[in-house]
C-alpha cells in the first residue's frame, strides 16, 4: 500500500517550467503538490509583453500568460500552495521539504525554481529600493510619468524595459559598460528607432544619489566611463537596473551539483540530477536559453521523467 504522508511529486516553483509540470505530473494522475514560492507565477509576472510564447499571434500580457498556466494545471488537480520552500533534505528517498516549519514528504520532487533579477550591488540600490529604484518596468513604470530615467544594461531584458518605459518617461538613458549591445538584433532595432530613447556607451553607475526631502526619491547618479575613467553626475529621477539574473538555487547547495554561476548541472541530457528522484527544470538548470517556452518544454520532460521513476518504482515495490 503505498503511504498516503509521501506525495508522488512535489514541484518547487511556479513558472512555466513549474505549472508545465504540474499540468502532465496531474494529468498523469500523479496528484501533484506545488509550492509557488515568494513570487507566484515566477519572472513573466513582471514582464510585459511576451511576443515569442507560440500560440499567441498578437503576443499576450506575462501575468495573464501566467493565470492560464495556473488555470489548466488546476484544471486537472494540481495542489497549488502560495508558500515558499525554506530548505530541502535529499538525504531519502523519500525526499524532504520544508515550509513555514512544516516538513513534507515525496516520492519526487521538480525543482522549477527559476532565477531573478540581479543588482549592481550599490548601496543607493538598497537605500532608494521602491523609491525610485527597480528592477521592474511593468511594476514600477507609472511612478514616473513624464520623467526622465535610466535603465542600466545591454541585453534584451534592458531593451525591454527601456522600450516599455517610454510609454511612461519622458526620456529613457540606456546606460552600458560597453559600445556594443548584447541584446538580439531585433530589440536593439527597436530601442534604437525609438525617439525617446538615448545611449550613453561605455558607462557604468557608480552611485545612486538622492534625498529624503520631501520624501524619500533618487535625484541622479554618479556615472564612470569604462574608457578613460572619468566620472560625472547625471540629474534623473530613477533607476531600472537590467542586468541579468541569478538562479534560485541556494536551498539546494547542499544537496546538487552547480556551475560557478549557481545554475544547477544535470546529469545527462533530461531533467535528472545527481539525487535519484529529484529532478530540475526551467531557468534555475538553464544559462543558456532561459526562454519562458524552454522552461515550459523542459518542465514537460521533469514530469515525464518523475512519472516513469515512479512508475518504475512501484513495480519494485510490487515484486517484494
Ligand atoms: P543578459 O543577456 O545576460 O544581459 C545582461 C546585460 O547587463 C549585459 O549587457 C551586461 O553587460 C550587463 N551587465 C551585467 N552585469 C553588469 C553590471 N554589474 N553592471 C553593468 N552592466 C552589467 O541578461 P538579460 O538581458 O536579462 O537576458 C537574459 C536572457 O533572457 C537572454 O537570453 C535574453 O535573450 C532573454 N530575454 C529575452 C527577451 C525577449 O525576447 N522578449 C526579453 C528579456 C530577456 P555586457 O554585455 O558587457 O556583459
Amino acid at each position: 500500500m503505498p503511504d498516503p504522508a509521501i506525495e508522488n511529486v512535489i514541484i518547487i516553483g511556479s513558472g512555466p517550467a513549474g505549472f508545465t509540470a504540474a499540468l502532465y505530473a496531474s494529468r498523469a494522475n500523479l496528484n501533484p503538490l506545488m509550492f509557488s514560492g515568494n513570487v507566484p507565477g515566477g519572472q513573466l509576472m513582471i514582464t510585459t509583453d511576451v511576443e515569442n510564447y507560440p500560440g499567441f499571434p498578437d503576443g499576450i500580457q506575462g501575468p495573464a500568460l501566467m493565470k492560464l498556466f495556473r488555470e489548466q494545471a488546476e484544471r486537472f488537480g494540481t495542489r497549488v500552495v502560495d508558500k515558499h520552500v525554506d530548505s530541502v533534505d535529499f538525504s531519502g528517498p523519500p525526499h524532504r521539504v520544508v515550509v513555514g516549519g512544516e516538513e513534507h514528504m515525496a516520492h519526487t520532487i521538480i525543482i522549477a525554481t527559476g532565477a531573478e533579477a540581479k543588482w549592481i550591488g550599490l548601496e543607493g540600490e538598497v537605500t532608494y529600493g521602491g523609491y525610485g529604484v527597480s528592477a521592474c518596468a511593468t511594476c514600477d513604470g507609472f511612478f514616473f510619468r513624464g520623467k526622465q530615467v535610466i535603465v542600466v544594461g545591454g541585453g534584451d531584458t534592458a531593451m525591454e524595459e527601456a522600450n516599455f518605459l517610454t510609454r511612461h518617461a519622458e526620456r529613457v538613458f540606456v546606460v552600458h559598460r560597453r559600445d556594443e549591445l548584447r541584446a538580439s538584433k531585433i530589440m536593439q532595432q527597436r530601442a534604437f528607432d525609438n525617439p525617446k530613447i538615448e545611449f550613453i556607451w561605455n558607462s557604468e553607475v557608480i552611485e545612486i544619489l538622492g534625498n529624503n526631502v520631501p520624501s524619500k526619491h533618487v535625484t541622479g547618479v554618479r556615472l564612470r566611463n569604462t574608457v578613460d575613467g572619468t566620472e560625472r553626475e547625471m540629474p534623473i529621477d530613477g533607476v531600472f537596473v537590467a542586468i541579468g539574473h541569478k538562479p534560485n538555487s541556494e536551498i539546494f547547495s547542499e544537496w546538487l551539483d552547480m556551475d560557478e554561476l549557481g545554475y544547477l548541472t544535470l546529469a545527462g541530457k533530461g531533467t535528472k540530477t545527481r539525487v535519484t528522484g529529484v529532478f530540475a527544470c526551467g531557468d534555475v538548470a538553464d544559462h543558456v536559453y532561459r526562454q519562458a517556452v524552454t522552461a515550459a518544454g523542459t518542465g514537460c520532460m521533469a514530469a515525464i521523467e518523475a512519472e516513469r521513476y515512479l512508475e518504475a518504482l512501484e513495480h519494485v515495490a510490487s515484486a517484494v
